[in-house]
Parts: C-alpha cells; structure tokens; sequence
C-alpha cells in the first residue's frame, strides 16, 4: 500500500502554479493588475529574453510594508477581501491571493517596495520557497516586483514555453489591451531596454488608440458614444480600414477585456456591407454596464453578456 502523505507547501505552490502561470503572458498579467488594483498610474513592464530570463513590473502605486511583503507571497494572503461576501462588492482585479505564491514557486522573485511618503524602502527576495527578510534599501516610492528565470525548477514546463519572440508577442498584445482598457495609466513596455510599447496616460481613449496602433490606424477611427441603460464609447475603423483576422477587436467591459462571440457577430453585422468578405474591423470599445448584471465567479475572458437591447448597440457601430 502506498502511504497518503500532505504536500509539502513548495510541491503545492508548484502545482498551484500550473494553472496560474503558463507562460510569461500569465506572470505580467498578474503583475500589472497587482500594480492597477495598487493605484498606480505609472506601470513599466522590462523583460530579457521574451521574459524567460527576467520580467520587470514597476509601478507608482502605494507601496507596501515589510510586513506585507512577508504576507504576500504565502498562499490566500490578499489584501482585497476578507470574506467571500465582500466578492459581490469587488472592484479590484485580484482576489485569489494566488499569484505571488505561484509565481513565487516557479521563479526567483524579488520585491522592492517604498511606501508614499516614507523615506525608506525595503527589498526581500524568494527562492525555493522561502521568503527572505525584508532589508532597507533605497528606490523609488511604489513597488518594483522582479521575477528572474522562470520555470528554473520545472523543467518539463519551461520545454513547453515558445521562442522569446512568440512569448514577447504575446505580452505586447496584452500590454497593448491594458493601454487600450486604461487610457488613464501610462504604460510602457521595454525588451532588452528598447522600448516596444509607450501610453501618455492622459486618459484619453484616442491617444490610448495611437499608442497602441499607431497614426495610420488611428487617424481612421470613427468615435461612437452612446449614453443609455448601457453606456457604449470608443472608436470603430472606417470601411476603407480593414484587417484579415479578428485579432483588432478589443472589447472592454466595465474596464475587463472580454472575448465575446456575440459582440463580435453584432460588430460584424454592422458592418457585413460595408466591407469584403473575410475582411474585419478595426474596434476598441468600452461598455459600462450595471455590475450586477454578471457573476464575478465566472472567468472573465468568457463573460457572457446578455445586451438589453442589441439593435441600439448595433446602430452605435454604425453611428
Ligand atoms: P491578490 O492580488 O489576489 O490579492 P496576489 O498574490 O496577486 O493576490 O497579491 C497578494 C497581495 O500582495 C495583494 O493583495 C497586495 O496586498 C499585495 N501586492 C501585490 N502586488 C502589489 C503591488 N504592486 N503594490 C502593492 N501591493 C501589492
Ligand atoms: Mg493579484
């Protein structure tokens, strides 16, 4: 008989990982929205190698203590809730108290952090499980959290990862959906210290739009704003710009990029005359709808939304 044994935290956290962390992709995503729910309105994204070698995520936000840093990477620690009650009244991003301890299991983590308004900053470092001591030391005000050779100690994992242009490919398409889905933070994204992406963070959707897609896109959007029980903006191509694949659709909801299927069918039959066959779109648009509306259990890139009144949506593609 084999003896049923407890995980050791480690060997959890690993296996945890699995499904928190898939590729670099996974780690900036939830670096960034750790850094948004901290109230940063300055987030830069550094990555070597297509972040296999090392993810950077820098931002303004409020900071954290010593004591935090001690608190955060260890599983179901969160900051954001306390009971499962407060999930209906959530406006952060993260919840789970999962991402640190899982990326923390795969990789070599470092935070830095400095308070607002307090003259010392402090650095602890994650291997193998264990969280270090928090030292003093010198750095802006906001945290800078450091993820070094991901995978090092799951190498079955890392064999599965692309090369590092495919992986920063798919960072740039996500930092390229958080300029459009937050107009109001200025981002930035660098690979081996040349700048790839740059967002003013003025708050205007347009300027979002240029920074992500350039003039040529951007100089051919229509802006479309309606105001009803569901509030709709943003910016939709004009026929004459088109593009082969359905990648240029960008769809927000109350802020959280969604993929939706029915959204996409009411775009395209908006515009199903106005442009050729196998020809899409170019759309960023934000929907405000009442958050009741949907469950916050669901996983959000697979939000179904149930539109009162779809033909008012469709007409507002058009404008
Ligand atoms: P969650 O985001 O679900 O709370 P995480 O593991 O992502 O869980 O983060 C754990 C906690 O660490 C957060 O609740 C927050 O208190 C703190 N934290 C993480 N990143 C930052 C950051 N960039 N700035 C300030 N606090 C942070
Ligand atoms: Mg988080």
């Amino acid at each position: 008989m084999r003896q049923i044994k407890v995980l050791d935290p480690q060997t959890a956290n690993q296996i945890a990982a699995g499904e928190v962390v898939e590729r670099p992709v996974s780690v900036v995503k939830e670096l960034v929205e750790n850094s948004i729910d901290a109230g940063a309105t300055r987030i830069k994204v550094s990555l070597r190698e297509g972040g296999l070698k090392m993810i950077q995520v820098g931002d303004n936000g409020y900071g954290m203590t010593p004591s935090d840093m001690l608190m955060a990477p260890k599983r179901h620690a969160t900051s954001k809730i306390e009971s499962a009650e407060d999930l209906n009244r959530l406006h952060t991003l993260g919840f789970r108290g999962e991402a640190l301890p899982s990326i923390a299991a795969v990789s070599k983590l470092t935070i830095t952090s400095r308070l607002e308004g307090s003259y010392v900053g402090w650095q602890t470092a994650i291997e193998d499980g264990t969280i270090n001591e928090p030292v003093e030391t010198g750095c802006p005000s906001g945290t800078i959290v450091r993820v070094e050779d991901l995978f090092y100690n799951t190498p079955a994992r890392k064999k599965f990862l692309k090369s590092a242009n495919t992986e920063l490919g798919h960072v740039s398409d996500m930092i390229g959906r958080m300029i459009l889905s937050h107009p109001n933070i200025a981002f930035e994204l660098e690979h081996e210290e040349k700048n790839i992406l740059k967002s003013p963070g003025t708050g205007d959707l347009a300027q979002a739009v240029f920074a992500v897609y350039g003039g040529d896109v951007a100089r051919k959007m229509n802006e479309i704003n309606y105001h009803g029980e569901e509030k709709i903006f943003g910016f939709v191509s004009r026929p004459e710009l088109t593009r082969s694949t359905r990648h240029y659709y960008n769809f927000f909801v109350n802020g959280r990029y969604v993929r939706s299927s029915e959204l996409a069918a009411i775009l395209e039959e908006a515009f199903y005359t106005r442009i050729p066959a196998k020809r899409y779109p170019v759309a960023v648009v934000h929907f405000t709808l009442d958050p009741q509306a949907f469950d916050v259990n669901v996983h959000p890139t697979k939000l179904e939304i149930k539109f009162r009144n779809p033909s008012v949506l469709k007409s507002s593609f058009l404008r």
